[in-house]
């Protein structure tokens, strides 16, 4: 019965791997994770996802696990099950995960790219339940995203679209991983907020940014801010401005209802808001103007939600 189907999602990423049990209403009641072994290689992966997953069935041996839901850094093949590259790790190319978890785990395998796998949990248990169009964006080391249109999430061919990070903004930007300059990632991801406070800093031996971590991250940087640095808060006003530009291309392509921004710079919304309803005031078209930006229902869980989503409901959406 659908009310005792249980799933695990796994949120590979390329720092950790996290593993969660997750009920029918989307609940999750258990969690494993560890640092993901970058050298390794997929063998080396599978193996720590197989370690997680017996972890969680151990500790709960009375749930029926319906099968196991994979978000993993794109481009991949959700279709066929293969990962076809990963940037920040190695070995990944062509890799047919999903075989080769079926055969560690024994149980049903299926993978999602990790954007519109946390676009997926959003939609079916965050903070854009309910919606019929929305549009979902995490901001951290890079920039990922995911469609609901007319009531479903928008696949693309093999499973690919959405890619939102790679959107052009500037030709003359800075070059982003893809080998593209001016991608939305390599302007307004958190790095490149951290690769700007670096140069910023250099300008202001006074500022607070100077006695926080080293390197310093999105998180200083907000924290500087809340505190009054100055050249914080103007590092936090150009990223606001980067993002509302990004926003209101997405505005402007899909209509949605609701912007659901998720990843580590949300924590820094409220920072943020004025600056990017600043700019799709100014810039996007009158109509689009009133559609507000909130922050992922799911806090850090939308993808390992979402992916274990896709044992929940029967329709493989
Ligand atoms: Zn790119």
């Amino acid at each position: 019965m659908m009310t005792d189907a249980y799933a695990i999602g796994i949120d590979l990423g390329g720092t950790q791997v996290r593993a969660g049990l997750v009920d029918w209403s989307g609940k999750l009641i258990a969690r494993e994770s560890m640092l993901t072994d970058r050298m390794g290689g997929p063998q080396a992966v599978v193996e720590q996802i197989g370690l997680l997953v017996d972890k969680i069935i151990v500790t709960k041996p009375e749930c029926m696990i319906a099968g196991i839901g994979v978000s993993a850094p794109g481009p991949l093949d959700a279709v066929t099950g293969h990962i076809l590259e990963i940037a920040t790790l190695k070995g990944w190319e062509n890799t047919p995960i999903v075989e080769m978890l079926e055969a560690r785990l024994g149980q049903n395998v299926a993978i999602e790219n990790d954007g519109l796998a946390a676009a997926l949990g959003e939609w079916r248990y965050g903070a854009g339940k309910g919606l019929t169009h929305f549009v979902y964006v995490t901001v951290s080391t890079g920039i990922g995203g995911g469609v609901v249109a007319d009531g479903r999430l928008l696949r693309g061919r093999r499973g690919m679209a959405c890619h939102v990070g790679h959107m052009s903004i500037d030709p003359n930007g800075p070059r982003c991983g893809c080998g593209n300059p001016g991608c939305w990632e390599a302007i307004a991801s958190g790095t490149a907020l951290a690769r700007r406070a670096q140069v910023a800093m250099m300008g202001d031996p006074a500022s607070t940014l100077h006695s926080g971590p080293q390197p310093i991250d999105a998180g200083a940087i907000f924290a500087a801010a809340r505190h009054g640095d100055g050249t914080a808060l103007k590092l936090v006003n150009e990223e606001a401005r980067w993002l509302g530009i990004g926003l209101v291309n997405l505005l402007h392509r899909y209509s949605p209802e609701k912007i659901v921004l998720g990843g580590g710079l949300s924590q820094g919304l409220d920072l943020m808001r004025a600056g990017i309803e600043a700019e799709i005031a100014a810039h996007a078209m009158v109509p689009f103007r009133t559609v507000s930006v909130v922050s992922a229902g799911l806090g850090g869980d939308s993808g390992i939600i979402g992916a274990a989503s896709l044992f929940q409901f029967s329709d493989r959406i």
